[in-house]
């Protein structure tokens, strides 16, 4: 069985289908074959995944168009016919590619929009509360991938055996393949300052603060990973220490990749840094702000956590970006830095 996944973005999303690779390799054995269609900057990513055969690449930023995009499908299904197109990004663009390819079968994920649409228009902390009781629970996205699609594939024996789909002590759902090691002195802790949007971002002032309590309360070297554009990290500048290595903006997405892989911990917003850790094994600690745990974005691994206030407004958007509409950014600003340093170390005693 050929089957044709596609997620163009974002970077954490991507990372999380490597659950659904892992969940059907699972099920379907070693014969079938997996093909991914993402954005050009995530295909590094997928690529290295041991359950992708071959990685489609859109590159619509520089040029590329649909037409292009499903010309490369054409032609892999015209080399090797795709039984199935497993749509895992359930847009308007996604809708519109398999519109075009309507002569491969194609099932959509269902992503819960009406339920994250009421949880984020509810405005009382206790209607939500009972919402959360029927509709929600911090189950990761692919269990509930699993239950939408598992059907499909009943070979007449019955689906159960993926219900034992768990793997690794830590139980890992999520995977990246092995990585090397990148040239840093160990160990380290990961600190992942940047976010897709800036609401999703815990104020840098509180990162930097807490960096300034890690090196003087542990042997830890630090070391901040964040993008090109995130200038902001620049703010780290202000502590000087030999273990502070500041890498904002000087990794591609590979050698991010390698340095999350072999970190002893990371500590990020809700953004695709904390996914790759954790699909690499490491503990994570998520701090969540108008985004959602609830969301299936909530860390799985049994070392990890996450912080997250309950307030009227929160999760303000599915996304995390729309601006804050209240004076102060209050679900991000009320996470203390002291709270944050004790999870830290409670989590470092767990090791
Ligand atoms: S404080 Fe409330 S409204 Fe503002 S970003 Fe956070 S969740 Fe949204």
């Amino acid at each position: 069985m050929h089957i044709l996944l596609v997620r163009f973005s974002s970077m954490g999303d991507v990372v999380l289908q490597s659950a659904t690779l892992n969940w059907l390799r699972a099920l379907l054995g070693k014969d079938a074959h997996f093909s991914f269609v993402t954005s050009s900057e995530f295909v590094s990513m997928i690529g290295a995944h041991p359950e992708v055969g071959t990685v489609i690449s859109f590159d619509r930023r520089n040029g590329e168009t649909w037409g292009d995009l499903k010309r490369k499908i054409r032609s892999l299904h015209s080399e090797r016919r795709i039984d199935l197109i497993l749509d895992l990004h359930a847009t308007l663009r996604s809708f519109r590619l398999r519109c075009s390819l309507w002569q491969i079968p194609a099932l959509t994920v269902d992503k819960r929009r009406w339920e994250r649409f009421f949880l984020t228009k509810i405005k009382s902390v206790w209607v939500k509360r009972v919402f959360d009781l029927d509709l929600f629970g911090l189950e990761p996205q692919v269990t509930r991938i699993i239950r939408d699609f598992e059907g499909i594939f009943d070979d007449g024996r019955g689906v159960r055996r993926t219900i034992e789909f768990r793997r690794g002590a830590n139980q890992e759902l999520t995977s990246i393949g092995a990585r090397v090691r990148y040239p840093l002195p160990a160990p380290y802790i990961v600190l992942a300052p940047s976010a897709s949007f800036a609401p999703k971002r815990w104020p840098v002032a509180s990162f930097v603060e807490l960096t300034r309590i890690l090196l003087a309360e542990t042997p830890y070297h630090l070391v901040i990973l964040a993008g090109p554009e995130d200038s902001f990290c620049d703010a780290f500048g202000a502590l000087a220490s030999e273990r502070l290595h500041n890498l904002q903006g000087k990794t591609s997405l590979g050698q991010s990749m390698d340095i999350l892989a072999h970190a002893t911990l990371c500590v990020g917003n809700d953004s695709g840094m904390n996914h790759i850790a954790e699909a690499a094994g490491v503990p994570c600690l998520t701090i969540f702000g108008p985004t959602d745990p609830r969301f299936g974005f909530a860390p799985h691994g049994t070392k990890s956590r996450f912080l997250a206030k309950e307030m009227f407004c929160r999760p303000c958007s599915t996304t995390g970006k729309y601006a804050c509409y209240r004076d102060r950014h209050y679900c991000m600003e009320e996470i203390s830095v002291a709270e944050v340093r004790e999870t830290i170390r409670q989590m470092l005693g767990d090791l």
